[in-house]
């Protein structure tokens, strides 16, 4: 018997997080899509632990859509990239395709991303044009952007935007690194030989709330810097340098006046003030190692990423 879903030419990877009220549109409006590109595809959902009834909502489109869909569900909570990687570990298809399951990234721009592909190029990166959340979310990330196409030099517009295509060759790169934490959308453009970026539409949220707290931004800017150059170990060094010969100019300083005007009595707290820098560049620094130390740790355990629970899909 043909198999439709043996070896489809795309997947289609959704990470979801307590999404009961976007799913069924998500759902429709790929299957439209999907069904309008005329290629046998597969969508797969990744269920990173919802807790609402995001899984009873899977099913129940997996139980009429035994063909194209299937489902990865994970025991715990790992985070959207995970999420994602899990995707990449299971796909089938030849060219993959991640989106947001919260309907910020319309499902009908893939038909862009896909004309592209079909262009030769064997990465297509989304960049939200008209980026449609609050002010302060926006900005932050143009700045971690930035930082991250100085420090790293990886050239890419908006590495938060999930709405990509990849070559499957791509995606085994991604998953044969044993790196801790893995940003996919800056490792794959590592790997990527012909990637470009395209504007692509962004919706506000319209259910539910991002899964994104202040924390978290700033664990993934420090990921992506740490993940990707040394450059910020080596900057801190420079920065030790630095202060080191102040700090020695002005022990000289502090001899020859102590020898020519006499000890010094006043500036107790100019004193603490230089110590009190000191220290927290210090510790700053001890912060930053630790960064890498516990990259190397992580990838040195071994530990799985994830834990699945279950895969639903059809088996033949
Ligand atoms: N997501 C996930 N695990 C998480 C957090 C988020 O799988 O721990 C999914 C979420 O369901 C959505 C996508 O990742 O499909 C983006 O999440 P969110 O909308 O919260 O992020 P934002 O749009 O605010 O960047
Ligand atoms: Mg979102």
């Amino acid at each position: 018997m043909f198999k439709k879903n043996a070896q489809p030419h795309i997947s289609v990877v959704a990470p979801i997080y307590n999404e009961e009220e976007n799913i069924l549109e998500l759902f429709d409006r790929l299957f439209r899509t999907m069904e309008s590109v005329g290629k046998s595809y597969e969508i797969i959902f990744v269920n990173d632990g919802s807790k609402d009834s995001s899984a009873q909502i899977l099913e129940d489109i997996f139980q009429k859509h035994k063909e194209t869909v299937r489902i990865i569900e994970f025991n715990n909570n790992y985070g959207q990239y995970i999420a994602v990687f899990a995707g990449f570990e299971h796909v089938r298809g030849q060219i993959i395709i991640t989106l947001d399951a919260d309907l910020q990234n319309p499902p009908e721009d893939i038909i862009k991303l896909l004309a592209k592909v079909d262009e030769g190029h064997d990465l297509v990166g989304g960049y939200r044009e008209h980026r449609q959340d609050g002010w302060f979310r926006t900005h932050a990330s143009k700045f971690v952007n930035g930082m991250r196409d100085k420090l790293t030099g990886l050239h890419m517009r908006d590495h938060g935007c999930m709405l990509r295509a990849y070559s499957r060759d791509i995606t085994e790169q991604v998953i044969k690194t044993r790196e801790a934490f893995t940003f996919i959308t800056a490792m794959a453009q590592k790997f990527a030989k012909n990637p470009i970026d395209i504007p692509v539409k962004h919706s506000e949220r319209k259910q539910g709330m991002s899964k994104y707290s202040l924390y978290k931004l700033i664990r993934i800017g420090f990921d992506l810097l740490t993940g990707f150059s040394l450059i910020p170990l080596q900057m801190f060094t420079l920065i030790g340098v630095f202060t080191s010969l102040l700090s020695g100019a002005l022990v000289v300083y502090l001899v020859f006046r102590r020898i020519f005007i006499g000890p010094e009595v006043e500036g107790v707290f100019t004193l603490f003030a230089l110590l009190f820098f000191m220290m927290s560049v210090l510790i700053t620094g001890i912060g930053l190692i630790g960064e890498y130390v516990g990259r190397a740790y992580l990838s040195l355990c071994n530990h799985p990423r994830y834990v699945i629970r279950k895969i639903i899909e059809k088996r033949d």
